[in-house]
């Protein structure tokens, strides 16, 4: 039969003579290479940056880092299967230097650099800042759920409790009852049978305390459920239903689609997420003002005032209305005009509905209340209020000016929410089904957050290897990291000084100039050089 053959596993064959020949100059391990190589991992507060003078040597973390992105970028995630890619991946072979940690060694070091990872994601945002690969003007915000560790069924709300609480109830309540009556009925129960029963109700009391347990500390905890194996997780609404998960947030800019920042939080929605991500996106890409733009689940007055504080321009469309097309409605405050010159609202029956005075709703929302004087004879009281007695009222937020007039710029500007789809629902279009980050492996805020730092860390990484290749990136990399490293340090020891001159001057033990140098001081090591426990 005529088939392409393979080569006879026998035959003596001329390998590469160097590991290096088998990773091509375009290789991108070899750019995770330059850029680890640039990172100062002491600075960003690796463990075992710095190693003791006795005891067993560490890894290197700069080679657990460049497996751990490697990894990220290649659909490798878990620690096993990072050990077996130690040992069978030439790429890995090479960028490890045949190394060989186990498999607990890579997953402690994840465990253990979770903050410090979120520092490698910033550092390469600052590289691609200086590249000019954020345009810095526009950015769009979304919210995503990711799976947590924690299977749904460990996760307990407090009408789930209460379910379940008035189910064992009714269990025992059903054994008693049946117990009561085998005792009237002496003479034909069988003794096995009462004893069965008193088992199963002690067993359902027990269960009982475990529900009631969980229902107290989910009262002192003033939250509305508790997840049992990530604590931090809670059950959200997904696209595939009820799931406990992380709601991922991300703020992406227009010109690339980079990722400027992300946070891991478990809000259940989206609603009073807005204005830290758009702060926080402004804050790192260092510019005086910002556009961002939303989807409606953003829409919040509290929110868009925070951001219009801030100097950053909001674009988020209104949440659409169910219709209530055909149904007997009353008049909505839609079919209320605001008169801003009069501060009043003008009803349908061309009447003044004046300022009457404020409520905090829930201390969280505070708002004006509009109240119209002569209802008492209108003709269209019955559409207006119904059954209602008294005058009507309309409340209005104390920033609803600013939602009116961001209404009227999406209005004017429809391109900015089109433009949201395109740039934010990529990322995570890429993330979940292209690199397969979908779910978390770990558990708590600080180590999911350290997971996702990997995983945006390598969407970023993905998109600018789509710009430049492997080479021209790893130059301008090298550029980058020793003018970089020089601000670094400098930003790094003033900030440090800083911090001592605070400590110090709470102490107040010691001048400020023999302060500085006291060779006893935390900033210095014993042989003088910078050190990191300070
Ligand atoms: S009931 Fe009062 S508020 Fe409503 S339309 Fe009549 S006058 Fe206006």
């Amino acid at each position: 039969m005529r088939y392409i053959k393979g080569i006879d596993r026998h035959q003596s064959i001329l390998l590469p003579d160097t590991v290096d020949q088998y990773v091509d100059e375009n290789n991108p391990v070899r750019f995770i290479e330059v850029f680890v190589n640039g990172l100062d991992l002491k600075t960003l507060g690796f463990t075992k940056a710095i190693t003791k003078e006795t005891g067993r040597k560490p890894y290197n973390p700069s080679d657990m880092l460049k497996l751990y992105i490697y990894g990220y970028l290649n659909k490798i995630r878990s620690s096993r299967d990072l050990e077996k890619a130690t040992y069978r991946n030439i790429e890995v072979i090479w960028l490890m230097r045949k190394l060989r940690p186990d498999f607990k060694t890579i997953a402690d070091f994840r465990k253990d650099n979770s903050k410090a990872l979120k520092g490698v994601f910033r550092q390469f945002t600052l590289f691609c800042k200086s590249m000019d690969l954020f345009g810095c003007e526009l950015i769009a915000i979304d919210g995503s759920k990711f799976s947590a560790v924690n299977h749904n069924g460990r996760n307990y709300t407090k009408a789930k409790l209460n379910k379940i609480l008035k189910a064992i109830n009714k269990e025992i309540d059903d054994y008693l009852h049946q117990l009561e009556r085998q005792d009237k009925k002496e003479s034909d129960i069988q003794q096995p049978n009462e004893v069965q029963l008193q088992q199963k109700i002690d067993d359902l009391k027990q269960r009982l305390m475990k529900f009631q347990q969980l229902q107290q500390q989910i009262d002192a905890s003033g939250d509305s459920q508790i997840s049992l194996t990530d604590s931090d997780s809670r059950m959200m609404k997904t696209n595939k239903g009820n799931d406990v998960s992380y709601n991922v947030e991300i703020a992406t800019d227009d010109k690339h689609k980079l990722i400027a920042d992300f946070d891991v939080t478990n809000a259940i929605n989206d609603r009073n997420q807005f204005s830290n991500m758009a702060i926080k996106a402004k804050d790192v890409l260092d510019v005086p003002s910002l556009e961002a733009t939303g989807d409606a689940g953003f829409h919040n007055e509290t929110e868009v005032a925070i951001c219009e504080q801030n100097q950053i321009t909001c674009y988020i469309p209104k949440p659409k209305v169910k219709s209530t097309e055909g149904k007997d409605q009353l008049y909505s405050k839609a079919d209320f005009s605001y008169d801003s010159d009069a501060d009043c609202y003008i009803c349908p029956a061309n009447k003044k509905l004046n300022y009457s005075r404020q409520t905090n709703w829930k201390k969280r929302k505070i708002q004006k209340i509009y109240l119209c004087a002569d209802c008492k004879n209108c003709p269209l009281r019955p559409k207006c209020m119904g059954d209602k007695r008294g005058n009507r009222t309309i409340h209005r937020g104390i920033n609803e000016h600013l939602i009116e007039e961001m209404e009227q710029r999406v209005k004017e500007n429809p391109y900015y929410v089109e433009k949201r789809k395109e740039l934010v629902e990529h990322p995570f279009g890429t993330i979940k089904h292209w690199m397969d980050q979908g779910y978390f492996l770990t558990r708590g805020f600080d180590k999911v957050t350290g997971e996702m730092s990997l995983t945006m860390l390598c969407y970023n990484i993905k998109r600018v290897l789509n710009i430049f290749d492997v080479k021209e990136l790893i130059n301008m990399l090298k550029r980058w990291s020793i003018d970089h490293s020089f601000l670094f340090q400098l930003i790094y020891l003033c900030s440090k000084l800083l911090n001592l001159i605070k400590i110090k001057q709470i102490n107040n033990s010691k001048s400020l100039t023999n302060f500085f140098f006291d060779k006893s001081a935390p900033f210095f090591t014993q042989s003088g050089s910078r050190g990191m426990a300070c």
